[in-house]
């Protein structure tokens, strides 16, 4: 989970291809197996997802947010609104993540204490530089603050009438 503004700007205005997100999406899915092998199990706190509680948001480059603000659509829902208690918005009232199959990788890899803690950066580093490369590719310029970066999305959509 790293710091600082997102910075995704016009490029957000361009929806990436099936393909470019299916290649994301394997990418997430790797994430998910290597903490499965090494033994990370999520105990369902959703402490995580509260951002003010950790201190850290995860962050996402161009191609994560567009999977996510693409999971959040195909739960019926539009906008994207920013809760007032600092959790992430897509956190149900029940402690459930409501994108689960969209989630971006910090998310898959950053396990709590708990857990079994985070998975170490090098044995998923080539997994964030694939991640960072897609992104590059879109026109996004570095990971930025997952809620920000799908409400952003959400907002442009509904200007241009919804991808
Ligand atoms: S995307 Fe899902 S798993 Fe990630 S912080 Fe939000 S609710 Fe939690």
């Amino acid at each position: 989970m790293a710091s600082g503004r997102c910075r995704h700007g016009r490029a957000e205005g361009n929806a990436p291809s099936a393909d470019v997100l299916a290649a994301v999406r394997r990418l997430l899915e790797e994430g998910a197996r290597r903490v499965s092998r090494a033994q990370r199990f999520c105990m369902g706190t959703a402490d995580c997802c509260r951002f003010r509680l950790t201190g850290e948001t995860p962050h996402v480059t161009l191609g994560e947010a567009w999977l996510a603000w693409k999971a959040w659509r195909a739960s019926g829902r539009t906008r994207v609104e920013l809760p007032d208690d600092g959790s992430c918005p897509f956190l149900s009232g029940e402690g459930r993540c409501m994108i689960y199959e969209g989630r971006p990788l910090a998310c898959r890899t950053h396990f709590c204490v708990s857990a079994g803690g985070a998975l170490p950066r090098r044995d998923v580093i080539d997994l964030i530089h694939g991640l960072e490369d897609m992104d590059a590719a879109l026109g996004g310029d570095g990971a930025c603050r997952l809620p920000e970066a799908v409400e952003r999305l959400s907002r442009k959509s509904a200007g241009r009438g919804r991808k």
